[in-house]
């Protein structure tokens, strides 16, 4: 028995857009973000098909264990790091890349002795979104406190996350690249790029992209479609109707009688909802 709705995952469009952003940024290496699920398109699934990628970046220890799980042998990167001791030294045993964003988890690490020290680390400095990092005054100390430590194996890598890269040469976007890049007197890799980012601002790209949206070929602009920039999009979502309805002009349609027929009109019932 066929059921309905199904949503196709096309892993060559998949593979497509990761050698767009290639191409786009020939000098920078490729952080696939694939939490979420990969964006609800199976993180196992797109991690494999994403074996071109210099690194995967997850949000939460659980889906980076699964990948481990699965054979998945890349540096991931938990993008809101770690609470506990015991998710720290987890981290450390399945050579998972953490993501430092507040004091606690500094102390956290000094607190814990790790039998194996964690690589590929990162810094994550607010620069103007305000929902995860470190103020930029106080981002010297933290470094010196990280790169002594030996839980930590070479060097911090220094993040940031843009508020407004889907508004193309929006101010605020300059301002943000211009503070991470104040930051770095010395040879600390940047990782600064989203997919609108990398897309419409080359000046950040840096060291380390961080495409998601546009790796599941789906475009982060209002006025641009994915196939404007190239994408392929990867889910092609499909399903059966189920009904035919005759309206009149004036039937209201739906809970709360959502839309109403300006005029008489034939209308489809699609097979999918909360189940779904
Ligand atoms: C989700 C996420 C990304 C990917 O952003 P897209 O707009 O989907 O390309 C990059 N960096 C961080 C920190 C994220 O949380």
């Amino acid at each position: 028995m066929k059921t309905y709705p199904v949503a196709s995952i096309d892993l060559a469009a998949l593979q497509h857009n990761l050698k767009l952003i290639k191409q786009l940024a020939p000098n920078s290496q490729v952080i696939s973000v694939i939490k979420a699920n990969a964006y609800g398109h199976g993180h196992i699934e797109v991690a494999q098909a994403l074996d071109n990628s210099d690194a995967f970046a997850v949000a939460r220890l659980s889906e980076a264990l699964e990948l481990r799980q699965a054979g998945i042998k890349h540096k991931i990167v938990l993008l809101e790091g770690v609470t506990t001791a015991e998710e720290i030294q987890t981290a450390a045993d399945y050579d998972l890349s953490l993501v430092f964003h507040h004091q606690t988890q500094i102390k956290l690490l000094e607190q814990t002795k790790l039998v194996k020290p964690l690589s590929f680390c990162w810094l994550m400095i607010e620069t103007g979104m305000h929902r995860l990092g470190f103020d930029i005054s106080d981002v010297d100390e933290i470094l010196t406190r990280l790169e002594t430590n030996e839980a930590i194996a070479g060097k911090i890598g220094l993040m940031s996350h843009f508020a407004n890269a889907d508004l193309v040469d929006d101010q605020r976007n300059q301002q943000q690249m211009a503070m991470i890049l104040a930051v770095t007197e010395d040879d600390h890799s940047i990782s600064m790029a989203n997919s609108a980012a990398i897309l419409s601002f080359p000046a950040s790209h840096q060291q380390w992209l961080r495409p998601g949206l546009m790796l599941y070929g789906v475009s982060p602009f209002d006025d641009k479609t994915a196939t404007d920039l190239g994408l392929k999009p990867v889910m092609q979502l499909t399903s059966v109707i189920t009904s035919i309805q005759q309206l009149s002009k004036g039937d209201q349609v739906g809970y709360g009688g959502d839309w109403t027929a300006s005029e008489s009109k034939t209308v489809g019932i699609v097979s999918i909802g909360y189940g779904d």
